[in-house]
C-alpha cells in the first residue's frame, strides 16, 4: 500500500508544540502497526509568516494541501499580527483554505472521557455527541463583505443555500449511520439546530434539512431552536446524538460544547468536503503558553484520530480505521490514568510527556 501523504501546518503560538507531540505519537503508530504508512510534508503557514513576508498561506502551499491526502493544521494567529484593515489574520487564512478546499462540514465531538474535567455536576449516563457546522455559508458567507452605511449602521448577510443546507445535513446523516446512538438510550437521531420561527433563512435550512432527512428512515429526525439547544447542552446533553447546523449557530454550540467536556484543549475537530479533510484542534494559540512545552496536545492529537477514521472510512482501509479507534483510547487510558497531564486539565506534566505517556500507550496496546 503507499502511503497516505498528509500535509502538515503547524501554525503559531502553542501549535508547533502541539503539532511535535502529535508527530511523536503518529511515528509511533506508523511503527508498530502493521500496514499504517503516512508520510508528512510540513509547511510554514500562518501569523509570523505574515509577519516575515506578508503572506499568510503561500501559494506552493496551499497546492500541496490540495494534493495531499489530508490536512493536519495546528493552531494559527496571532493577536498582535494584523492586515492593514487592522483585523487579525487568521479569519482570512482559515476562511480562504475551507473556501480552497470546500470542507463544508466541520465537525467538533463532544465527549467525555473517564478522568477528564466535566463542568456538569451530573453528567447522566454520559457526554457523547456531535456538533456538525456548515462550513463555508451561513453568516461566514458574508466574510470579507458586508456593508458599513455611514458612522451609524453595518450589516452582515445569511446565506443559505440548498445545495450548502443538503451536503452538511447529508453528512450529518451519513455520520449517525456510523455511530452508535444518543447516549442515554442508544437511538440514533439528528437534529437540526436553527431559529425557523424568525429568520426565513432558517426556516428555508429547516425545510432542506426534513428534505434529505426522508433518505434516512433509519434515523430519527428532530428540530429544535438555537437559544433552547443551548439549555438542553448543559441541561440534558445526553438525549442528544449528531446536532446539525449553520455556520455561525456551530462556531458558538460547538465551544460550548468543548467547555463541557474539559475545555479547549481536549477539544478535536474536523472539516470535511467531498474530496478534502482538513483536521484542527479547537482551540487558538494561546500566545501566553507558547514556548513552554505546557500546552495540552490532546486536541491536536485526537484531531489525528479523527483524521485516521477520516481517512480508512474515505478508502475502505480497516488498518487505518482500526488505527485511529487505537488512537483514541490512548489517548482515553492516559486521561482516565491521571498521572500524566497538562496543566489546563489539572496536572503538572509537559506537552512532550504526555506525547511520551500516549505512544506508551499505543505501544502497550498494539
Ligand atoms: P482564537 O481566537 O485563536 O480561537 P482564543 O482567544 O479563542 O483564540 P485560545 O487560544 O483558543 O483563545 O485559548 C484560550 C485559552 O484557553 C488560552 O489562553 C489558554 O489558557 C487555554 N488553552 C487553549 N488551548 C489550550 C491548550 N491546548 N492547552 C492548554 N491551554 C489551552
Ligand atoms: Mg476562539
Amino acid at each position: 500500500m503507499t502511503a497516505y501523504q498528509i500535509a502538515l501546518l503547524p501554525g503559531d503560538g502553542i501549535g508547533p508544540e502541539c503539532m511535535e507531540a502529535t508527530r511523536i505519537v503518529l511515528d509511533r503508530m506508523v511503527r508498530d502497526i502493521d500496514g499504517l504508512d503516512l508520510a508528512f510534508t510540513s509547511h510554514r503557514a500562518g501569523a509570523e509568516l505574515y509577519r516575515e513576508t506578508g503572506e499568510t498561506l503561500p501559494a506552493a502551499v496551499l497546492d500541496d494541501c490540495l494534493a495531499a491526502d489530508a490536512v493536519l493544521l495546528s493552531a494559527i494567529g496571532l493577536p498582535d499580527v494584523r492586515s492593514p484593515d487592522g483585523t487579525e489574520v487568521q479569519p482570512t487564512m482559515m476562511v480562504g483554505l475551507r473556501r480552497a478546499l470546500q470542507v463544508h462540514s466541520a465537525v467538533r465531538p463532544v465527549k467525555l472521557y473517564p478522568g477528564a474535567p466535566c463542568a456538569l455536576k451530573d453528567t447522566g449516563p454520559g457526554i457523547d455527541f456531535i456538533v456538525i457546522r456548515e462550513n463555508l455559508e451561513g453568516l461566514f458567507a458574508s466574510f470579507g463583505g458586508g456593508a458599513k452605511v455611514g458612522d451609524e449602521v453595518a450589516t452582515d448577510t445569511m446565506v443559505i443555500t440548498r445545495k450548502g443546507t443538503s451536503q452538511v445535513s447529508d453528512f450529518a446523516f451519513r455520520l449517525a449511520q456510523r455511530r452508535n446512538g444518543r447516549a442515554s438510550d442508544g437511538k440514533k437521531m439528528v437534529t437540526c439546530v436553527d431559529k425557523a420561527n424568525v429568520f426565513r433563512s432558517m426556516a428555508f435550512f429547516r425545510e432542506v434539512f426534513f428534505d434529505v432527512a426522508k433518505n434516512y428512515s433509519d434515523i430519527e429526525a428532530g428540530a429544535v431552536y438555537v437559544d433552547a439547544m443551548s439549555l438542553y447542552m448543559v441541561q440534558n446533553p445526553w438525549d442528544f446524538d449528531v446536532l446539525v447546523m449553520e455556520n455561525q449557530f456551530g462556531d458558538i454550540l460547538s465551544d460550548l460544547g468543548a467547555g463541557l467536556v474539559g475545555g479547549l484543549g481536549l477539544g478535536p475537530s474536523a472539516e470535511i468536503g467531498e474530496t478534502h479533510g482538513l483536521f484542527q484542534p479547537s482551540h487558538g494559540t494561546a500566545p501566553q503558553l507558547a514556548g513552554k512545552n505546557v500546552a495540552n496536545p490532546m486536541a491536536t492529537i485526537l484531531s489525528a484520530a479523527m483524521m485516521l477514521d477520516w481517512l480508512g472510512d474515505k478508502h475502505g482501509d480497516d488498518v487505518c480505521l482500526a488505527a485511529a479507534v487505537l488512537l483514541e483510547e490512548a489517548v482515553a487510558m492516559v486521561l482516565a490514568d491521571g498521572t500524566v497531564r497538562t496543566p489546563d486539565i489539572g496536572g503538572k506534566s509537559s506537552t512532550t510527556e504526555v506525547a511520551h505517556a500516549i505512544a506508551a500507550a499505543i505501544s502497550s496496546k498494539v
